[in-house]
């Protein structure tokens, strides 16, 4: 696999940051890495452009990063703040030349979006199911889908090559282990310092990310507690939170 280059499209929980009417010191920053659109990250590898998920930002964040293209989507699981965008991905069809774009999920979750967005199916979308180790646009490009538990619902996390991404996640089981096993950079859910029902908390992700010990951790779905400046400041230097417009290259 050729070089890997990742943008963080948006890092912001569920609500988003700032969260609306909200008069917390992070939702009135004018720090720009305060705010944050709801999560979601563009892949480019060996020239294709992969999306992880289309939350509700999706349009406003393809137009901040210039995406014209996509190639594929990938989708975690199927709340709003992930797939709410998807009608907007209708101007990216027809950027590619009215040509339905491949996304992939699980069975239960391409069933869960068919049932939101049922218009999208065929012409927006094309769905494709994905049952475990797969290749994608490329023999050389292989994503190895691992289940994540998310409060009662799940969702997934991908690994593909050094790279891997693990939002909306509150417990990993074995499997999950593996899967990350050796993984250079890892974007991980950190929704708060306290804890969660659904998601990683700051005590969680650090665990996980000591745990996995990847060379690089960057933080991903923060809620308004967390201050950019605040927080950065006390974590070791291959622990980063994440902010909209962040690239990584690998
Ligand atoms: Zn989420
Ligand atoms: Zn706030
Ligand atoms: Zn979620």
């Amino acid at each position: 696999m050729e070089r890997m280059h990742v943008t963080i499209l948006g890092c912001g929980s569920s609500d988003g940051v700032p969260q609306i009417g909200c008069k917390c010191t992070v939702c009135n920053s004018t720090n720009p890495k305060n705010n944050r659109t709801r999560a979601s990250i563009l892949l480019e590898i060996d020239k294709f452009k992969i999306l992880i998920d289309a939350g509700p930002d999706i349009r406003l964040q393809a137009l901040r990063e210039q995406i014209i293209t996509i190639d594929a989507v990938l989708i975690t699981h199927a709340h709003f703040d992930h797939i709410g965008g998807i009608g907007d991905l209708r101007a990216i069809m027809f950027n590619r030349g009215i040509k339905a774009i491949p996304m992939f999920a699980d069975n239960a979750t391409n069933k869960l979006v068919k049932n939101t967005f049922g218009y999208a199916f065929p012409g927006i979308l094309e769905s494709n199911a994905f049952f475990g180790e797969f290749s994608l646009l490329s023999p050389n490009i292989t994503v190895i889908p691992f289940k994540q538990k998310h409060g009662k619902f799940f969702s997934y996390g991908f690994r593909i090559g050094d790279f891997a991404y693990s939002t909306d996640v509150n417990e990993l089981d074995e499997n999950a282990y593996r899967a990350l096993e050796g993984v250079k950079v890892w974007i991980i859910d950190c929704l708060e310092y306290h804890t969660s029902p659904t998601h990683f908390c700051l005590d969680d992700t650090i665990r996980e990310i000591y745990k996995i010990n990847p060379a690089e951790a960057i933080i991903t779905h923060m809620g308004h507690n967390i201050d950019y400046e605040l927080l950065s400041s006390i974590l070791p230097s291959n622990i980063r939170l994440a902010y909209d417009g962040m690239k990584i290259n690998l």
